[in-house]
């Protein structure tokens, strides 16, 4: 059984991503023909990530202590505080009284999620939250995620993933120096339910199953065949939406997640969001994650991964000899 020393923290943790998983099902269960909402209105998810984002800063103010839990989100009220925005406005303040009560006011909803608008650089302890990442793989009914870690002194010391439409729905959780586990999403079990979760620790490059994002525009995908083909891989990737690549490859359902910077964006830098619960899941389950060089991930440096390049993760052993042949082939 899993206990945490930051219990606190964790169970929070536990409780808004699970109430933020509420709100995105909610959503999505309203949304009718995906196909032609993605390409026509991307109203259902701008809906949902406000009221995810919401709901999970609302309830880690609420169970922590006051003022020593600030959370570097990925949204913000600006634009949802316009007057031209009332329709969409009501739609998330509709959603997060669903999920936390009918008294809540307009006002609060727009103030939680500002909650999220933290600044990380220069802060030695906050969260960083996605309210869903993942957003084309939430429109098309696939792959999403919640993903929300703590970071101390630039170190992620927590690490929680609500995977949706994963496996049912499962939620993984890690803390440095404890371990990784699973819960399911939806049913509410306590701690005392969590399963430990390993990478499927291979030894040889060719037996290894490989993932990657579905947007060919957020991984250079002719790369990753290449490299395949050097590593001796024959099977095709699996390709996937969202964090769930991290959380596929945590319980050991495939070895290697590969994300190469693309020859249209090869200055793009990852956000925090998008990797700290994952890569602690990972690190947790014993398997390894840096950048697309070989480099650690550097947490440290504000709201992006500055000094990294990419990000390779896998089961761990064959790890350097993924990093030599990705280099190979690097833009
Ligand atoms: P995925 O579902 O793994 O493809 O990743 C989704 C995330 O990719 C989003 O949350 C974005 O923050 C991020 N993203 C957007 N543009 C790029 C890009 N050019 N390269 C890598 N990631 C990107
Ligand atoms: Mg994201």
């Amino acid at each position: 059984m899993m206990q945490p020393t930051r219990q606190t923290e964790m169970l929070a943790g536990i409780g808004a991503v699970r109430k933020a998983a509420t709100v995105c099902r909610a959503v999505q269960a309203r949304m009718i023909q995906p196909e032609t909402l993605a390409k026509k209105d991307k109203s259902p998810v701008t809906v949902a990530d406000f009221a995810s984002q919401a709901v999970v800063c609302r309830l880690l103010s609420q169970q922590l202590p006051v003022g020593d839990n600030p959370v570097v989100g990925e949204e913000g009220s600006a634009e949802l505080r316009k007057g031209d925005k009332a329709m969409l406005r009501g739609a998330v303040v509709e959603q997060v009284r669903g999920a936390l009560g009918d008294k809540v006011s307009e006002t609060e909803v727009l103030d939680w999620i500002d909650l999220g608008g933290h600044e990380a650089k220069g802060s030695s302890r906050f969260w960083t939250l996605d309210p869903i990442d993942g957003t084309k793989g939430f429109l098309r009914k696939e792959q999403y995620a919640i993903a929300l870690a703590l970071l101390e002194n630039g170190k992620i010391t927590l690490g929680l993933l609500g995977c949706p439409q994963l496996d049912g729905g499962v939620l993984l959780i890690a803390e440095r120096g404890r371990g990784a586990w699973k819960l399911p999403l939806w049913n509410g079990a306590g701690l005392d339910q969590a399963q430990p979760i390993h990478v499927n620790a291979i030894t040889e490059t060719s037996a290894a199953r490989f993932c990657e994002s579905v947007e060919s525009g957020h991984s250079d995908q002719d790369a990753s065949v290449l490299i395949a083909k050097d590593l001796g891989i024959t099977r095709d990737a699996v390709r996937l939406d969202s964090q769930a690549k991290y959380a596929v490859l945590a319980q050991g359902q495939a070895e290697i997640y590969l994300r190469l910077p693309t020859p249209k964006l090869p200055d793009y830098r990852e956000n925090i969001w998008d990797h700290a619960a994952g890569t602690i899941v990972i690190e947790e389950a014993d398997g390894k994650v840096t950048d697309a060089t070989g480099r650690p991930l550097d947490f440290s440096l504000g709201s992006k991964l500055v000094n990294n390049k990419g990000v390779v993760a896998t089961c761990g052993p064959i790890h350097d000899r993924v990093i030599a042949a990705v280099v190979k082939h690097l833009v």
